[in-house]
């Protein structure tokens, strides 16, 4: 299990995602990480979409992230670099 991010800022999302890292590129509007799972999780960043805060290099990321898509349905927050459980997502 994942229990925290690093951030990297990049110009271009990289092919090859490590694990632990949230990779943001201002250019285009969007962190990108690995999920515990392995796939890529895409949070594209705006008013309306998910807000990105950085705090002495580590990244916040607002709401949490649901991924209700990907087969493990995991749920966190990712807060100052940490990443914190909100259990899985139920079927209902
Ligand atoms: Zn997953």
């Amino acid at each position: 299990m994942i229990d925290s991010f690093r951030l990297e800022r990049v110009q271009y999302v990289p092919k090859i995602l490590e694990i632990g890292i949230l990779y943001v590129a201002d250019e285009f509007d969007i962190a990108v990480h690995r999920c515990a799972c392995g796939l890529k999780v895409k949070t594209p960043l705006g008013p309306t979409e998910w807000q990105f805060t950085e705090e002495n290099g580590l990244p916040t990321l607002h709401p949490s992230i649901g991924n209700w898509q990907l087969r493990c349905r995991s749920h966190y927050l990712i807060t100052a670099g940490k990443v914190r459980w909100a259990g899985q997502w139920s079927e209902a």
